[in-house]
């Protein structure tokens, strides 16, 4: 490619124009897009925990709550149901954290975020098991 300030033949991945001196707008641009790209993904992954957190937090809590009511559901499709109801904000934020977290999965706090919707995930599926065999 040629320097847009000099005219000069420069190489094609060179940073900066060896006649001149200026910084060359590819590269420049290249590399904010990169900065840009960078936070973006961190702000999701923190995004994720908070989510992560919050259905951790909302899912511990169903263990908390009287489910003697599930004893008028008989079937298991009604148990499923009462469960899915039952659990459904934490199901939803753990989606999201989850769907999130897989946005850019090699950032360090979108692997935390995958962690904590895992982890949630499993508190939710515990907590089904409880209402079925309730
Ligand atoms: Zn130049």
């Amino acid at each position: 490619m040629y320097c847009r300030n000099c005219g000069n033949k420069v190489d094609e991945n060179a940073y900066i124009c060896v006649n001149c001196g200026v910084i060359l707008k590819k590269d420049n641009n290249t590399n904010n897009k990169t900065i840009i790209k960078k936070n973006n993904s961190n702000g999701l992954g923190l995004i994720s925990i908070i989510l992560g957190i919050i259905s951790i937090i909302l899912s511990l809590s169903y263990f908390f709550i009287d489910i003697s009511e599930v004893g008028m559901y008989t079937t298991i499709y009604e148990r499923l149901f009462y469960a899915i109801d039952f659990t459904f904000p934490a199901i939803v934020f753990t989606i999201v954290s989850f769907a999130l977290a897989l946005v850019k999965k090699n950032k360090s706090c979108n692997q935390v975020g995958l962690a904590l919707s895992l982890i949630a995930a499993f508190l939710i599926i515990t907590e089904f098991m409880v209402i079925i065999i309730y």
